[in-house]
């Protein structure tokens, strides 16, 4: 089943309002060079600015995170409900940075997710195993941990709704990338593991992107791979000629 491309930038604590505005303009011109989808997670106070310069164009415009209750005494947080109001579509779920950094658990990751679908959004639930596990042969187990906590008690149709991501974490920010071949091997995992749940259909037709350290300089042999569907890129997001560079380098199967 055919899977377009998708390109999405996460551009982390980066760019203020008009930077964000600046590069979406770029990037709507450029739009009709390319065969892929592209999506942008800008912080939360440039989504709707971002997300108005991107009307029409077919961009996907999300968030980098929610919090999962819908109103309330949570100071400094952001709801599911109101990512869509300022104009967001979806929303990154359970990056790495914030299960590391911030300290996010897989029960946290869930609720998380769980709130996006209900309002209506497109998770991209991010998944990735530690440089510990991955050198102790333990990188499989981990991420599948990782997937049944996240999508236990999903119904196939809210599935459906979702894009993964598979962010080995020393790949990211690290300049060090997963070699295509050990990320494919990773992503027919994933795929496999979904297929087992909710059944063959939709794992043929979800959407795993890769994340770690993506350039222009590795995204054909790395989206050349069978069950790679696109890239979830940080740093290289951030100068438009480098994003639409690994636009064009997915889309240059040479
Ligand atoms: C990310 O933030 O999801 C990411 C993959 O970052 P980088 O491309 O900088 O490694």
């Amino acid at each position: 089943m055919a899977r377009t491309v998708l390109i999405a930038g996460n551009w982390k604590m980066n760019k203020t309002i008009a930077e964000g505005e600046s590069f979406a303009d770029g990037l709507k011109s450029s739009i009709g060079d390319h065969d892929c989808e592209f999506a942008v997670f800008p912080p939360f106070f440039s989504v709707p600015f971002v997300s108005a310069r991107l009307e029409g164009a077919g961009v996907t415009v999300g968030a980098q995170d929610l919090f999962w209750e819908k109103s309330g005494a949570f100071t400094g947080e952001i709801s599911a409900e109101m990512i869509a109001d300022a104009g967001g579509t979806a929303v990154l779920i359970g990056h790495s940075e914030r299960r590391h950094e911030i300290g996010e658990t897989n029960d946290v990751v869930s609720r998380k997710l769980k709130a996006a679908l209900d309002a209506g959004l497109v998770p991209v639930l991010c998944v990735g195993e530690t440089l510990e596990d991955r050198e102790a042969g333990d990188a499989e187990p981990y991420v599948r941990i990782q997937l049944e906590s996240a999508v236990a008690g999903l119904t196939v149709h809210q599935v459906q709704r979702m894009i993964l991501a598979y962010e080995p974490l020393w790949a990211i920010g690290t300049g060090r990338t997963a070699s295509p071949e050990d990320a494919d091997t990773m992503h027919r995992f994933v795929r496999k593991f979904i297929e087992s749940r909710f059944g063959a259909d939709l794992a043929a037709s979800i959407r795993i992107l890769y994340g770690g350290s993506v350039k222009p300089e590795n995204a054909t042999a790395l989206l050349g791979k069978e069950d790679i569907d696109g890239a979830l890129i940080g740093g290289a997001s951030l100068d438009l000629d480098t994003f639409l560079g690994i636009a064009a380098a997915a889309e240059d199967p040479s």
